[in-house]
């Protein structure tokens, strides 16, 4: 046989190899074009949104999504030393997805006092947090100056403790207790100690989805309205969406495009926290929580669509934190926080711990090869970890030297 033929028969093997391997990379996804865009870091249309939702590959949504975070991020994904705090569940409202709210003739309502909020402030500081977050329901019969006494009363516990308090539709609440206008009953707020909003409350923004969830609750224009005023103010606020209930793709590619509009003319989100719908313990006919691929799709969509938003945080309550780590490829780079004491979900059916402990955090990030980061309310950095893998006693004992 000639030297040449036998070089061309070795070649099949290794070349067929070579076929695969190109096949394999060159997905035919259908999704090239918004590729592109990514790449070159164009925004994308509504209508590229809905196809990323729609598509099934979900490792080539992914991989796009994780392009998109890392050229914004690094290689950093960040968690938050917090205390959650429901200062009350007595609520006028009865929005049919809330299986926290109570009404006054309910034996398991309650609402906490200054004192016991103070104290509760005050363990939670002994064990390292930098946040209160800080909500309730709209409570029939409590005064505008039990709120602002009690943000008072807990930035005098440490004026370093970072307050993130209240939802659109609590400002909204207040500002009617307070009988003044939404921009000064913030500022009133900011100056009894307010640092952040929180971005609760968001759900879906088209009425009509809004008024099969939320019936009562304020509108979507009132929502952003709250935070675009809180923002002009010099405040900055978080975003969500509460997904995988009665909406449609495309009422969350409505919902994304809102807050991407809203923050190209107010500049004040700081992060985006998809919410997996609980469905227990409510009036809403959904049988199933967002199965994982939904879970994971809607955090790669939400990265790749809010290019004005730097930070996407996987809500370890409502994913699990074995979910909220996938994430962390899939877009995100935020696991949230320490927590000590969640109710809203759980109320709901979250299946997963009140709290995490900061070293499984920290495991969680280093173990998908980020580098974890302990973040302040703002996502600004405290702690830089570094990213090989220490037992988690060591990290409890402080021993771990700081990058
Ligand atoms: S979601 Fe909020 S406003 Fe609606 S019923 Fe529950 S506590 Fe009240």
């Amino acid at each position: 046989m000639p030297e040449g033929s036998r070089a061309r028969t070795s070649c099949v093997g290794p070349c067929l190899l070579f076929l695969k391997t190109v096949d394999l990379f060159n997905r035919p996804d259908g999704l090239q074009d918004i590729r592109d865009k990514v790449i070159a870091g164009e925004r994308l249309t509504p209508e590229d949104g809905l196809r990323l939702f729609q598509t099934k590959d979900l490792n080539a949504l992914a991989s796009m999504a994780d392009f998109a975070n890392q050229r914004r991020n690094g290689r950093k994904a960040s968690y938050i030393l917090n205390r959650y705090i429901n200062y009350s569940n007595y609520c006028i409202l009865s929005c049919q997805f809330c299986a926290f709210s109570r009404k006054k003739r309910d034996n398991d309502g309650f609402q906490l006092t200054e004192e016991q909020m103070v104290s509760k402030a005050r363990e939670a500081l002994a064990v390292g947090i930098t946040e209160l977050h800080i909500v309730g329901g709209l409570h029939p019969s409590l005064p505008f100056s039990y709120y602002t006494g009690f943000l008072r009363a807990l930035k005098a516990v440490d004026p370093r403790l970072q307050l993130k308090c209240f939802t659109a539709v609590e400002i909204l609440h207040l500002a009617w207790l307070a009988k003044k206008s939404v921009r000064d009953t913030l500022q009133e707020l900011k100056e009894a100690g307010l640092e952040s909003l929180t971005g609760g409350g968001a759900e879906i923004f088209r009425k009509e989805v809004r008024s099969r969830i939320a019936t009562g609750k304020e509108s979507g224009e009132e929502y952003l309205d709250v935070h675009g005023t809180w923002h002009g103010l010099g405040g900055r606020s978080t975003c969500t969406m509460l997904y995988g209930h009665v909406e449609s793709l495309e009422d969350r590619i409505d919902h994304l495009d809102q807050l991407r509009r809203q923050q190209d003319l107010s500049h004040g989100f700081t992060g985006f926290i998809p919410l997996p719908y609980q469905p227990d313990n409510n009036r809403m006919p959904v049988q199933h929580a967002p199965s994982g691929y939904d879970q994971l799709r809607t955090i790669a969509v939400s990265r790749l669509y809010l290019d004005n938003i730097d930070h996407i945080t996987a809500y370890w309550v409502g994913m699990g934190l074995k979910m909220a780590q996938v994430a962390l490829s899939h877009g995100a780079d935020d696991l949230h926080g320490t927590i000590l004491e969640e109710h809203i979900f759980h109320m709901a059916g979250a299946k997963s711990p009140q709290g995490t402990p900061e070293a499984d955090l920290i495991r969680a990030i280093r173990e998908v090869g980020r580098e974890p980061v302990q973040r302040n309310t703002f996502y600004e950095p405290i702690r830089v970890w570094p990213t090989e893998l220490r037992p988690a006693a060591e990290i409890a004992a402080g021993g771990l030297a700081l990058a």
